[in-house]
C-alpha cells in the first residue's frame, strides 16, 4: 500500500512519547505512514534513531541544528555538535532544521544570539554541500537575513524545504526563484490566516509539501493540545480547498515530491 508523507514532525518530542503509538495507529488508518523527521540537536538525532529502529522505514532521519537549540548553547558547544552532525549526517536524509529565529523571545534580544544562529545556518549549508542532503529550513522573522545568506552561501544540488512556510506569496516566490519546496501545516488552517492562503494559490503543487510539526502548531481543531499526526489530513483538506482539487490529489502530490527529494523510491 502506497502511504502518505508527513513532510515535517517530531516524533522524537519528549513529550510524545506516551502516546506516540497510538498517534502512529491513527494516522495510518487513515492511510499516512511516512515520517520525516525534524532535527534539534544530539539528543534528538540519538531518539530518533532509536524510533527508526522500532518503526524502520515509516521514519526518516533528519539531523541539524535547531535555531532554538543554538540559541541556548555556547558556540563552543554549537562547534562541537557540528563536528558530530557532520560525523553522523550520512546517516540521515536530510539536513536541518537549519535557519534564522529571530523572535525576540528566542534571540533574548540579544545581537550575540542572531550572530550565532547565522553562523552555524552558515556552517550547516556548507556541511549541505559536502554530504549532499537536501535542506530543511526553519525560518522564522529573518526571512530576508536567510535569503541574503542563501545566495551567498548557495544551496546543495538537492535543494530542499522551508519548513511551516508561513510568509507572504511574495516572500513565497522569492523561496521558489532559489529552488526551494514550501511545506505548509497547521497556521494554513486558521480561519484568520488569510495571507498564508493567499501565498498557497501561487505557489505550484509540484512545489508544495504538507506537515504537520506535530506536536507543535496543531490547526484550530486542537487548539491548545499536542498537535497529532494524524492532523495532516486537515491540511490537505485545506490545500485541496483552496487549489480547487482533491484531498487525494494533494496527499498524493505532496507524497511524490517529498520522496523526489529525498530520492526516495516510490512504491
Ligand atoms: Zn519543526
Amino acid at each position: 500500500m502506497n502511504l502518505w508523507a508527513d513532510s515535517h514532525c517530531h516524533m522524537a518530542d519528549l513529550r510524545v512519547q506516551s502516546c506516540l503509538s497510538g498517534w502512529i495507529d491513527k494516522a495510518e488508518s487513515l492511510g499516512i505512514g511516512y515520517f520525516l523527521q525534524g532535527g534539534v540537536g544530539p539528543d534528538d538525532w540519538d531518539r530518533q534513531s532509536e524510533l527508526a529502529k522500532q518503526f524502520n522505514d515509516r521514519i526518516g532521519l533528519c539531523f541539524g541544528l535547531h535555531p532554538y537549540w543554538v540559541a541556548d548553547h555556547s558556540l563552543s558547544e554549537c562547534e562541537e555538535a557540528m563536528d558530530l552532525l557532520a560525523s553522523r549526517i550520512d546517516q540521515a536524509q536530510a539536513l536541518g532544521e537549519t535557519g534564522l529565529d529571530f523572535r525576540p523571545r528566542i534571540t533574548k534580544d540579544d545581537e550575540s544570539c542572531k550572530e550565532k544562529q547565522i553562523s552555524l545556518f552558515e556552517m550547516q549549508l556548507e556541511l549541505s554541500k559536502v554530504c549532499h542532503r537536501p535542506l530543511v529550513l526553519h525560518i522564522v522573522q529573518a526571512h530576508d537575513e536567510a535569503l541574503k545568506i542563501l545566495d551567498l552561501w548557495g544551496l546543495p544540488l538537492q535543494k530542499g524545504f522551508v519548513h511551516s512556510f508561513n510568509g507572504s506569496a511574495q516572500k513565497a516566490e522569492e523561496f521558489l526563484e532559489r529552488g526551494l519546496l514550501l511545506s505548509v501545516g497547521g497556521p494554513l488552517v486558521r480561519a484568520d490566516n488569510q495571507r498564508l492562503k493567499q501565498a498557497v494559490q501561487i505557489i505550484p503543487l509540484e512545489k508544495l509539501l504538507i506537515e504537520t510539526d506535530s506536536p507543535d502548531q496543531p490547526p484550530e481543531s486542537f487548539q491548545g493540545q499536542l498537535n497529532p499526526l494524524s492532523t495532516l489530513k486537515e491540511v490537505a483538506e485545506e490545500v485541496a480547498r483552496i487549489k480547487k482539487v482533491s484531498t487525494t490529489e494533494v496527499l498524493d502530490i505532496s507524497t511524490r515530491n517529498l520522496k523526489q527529494l529525498l530520492n526516495l523510491k516510490e512504491n
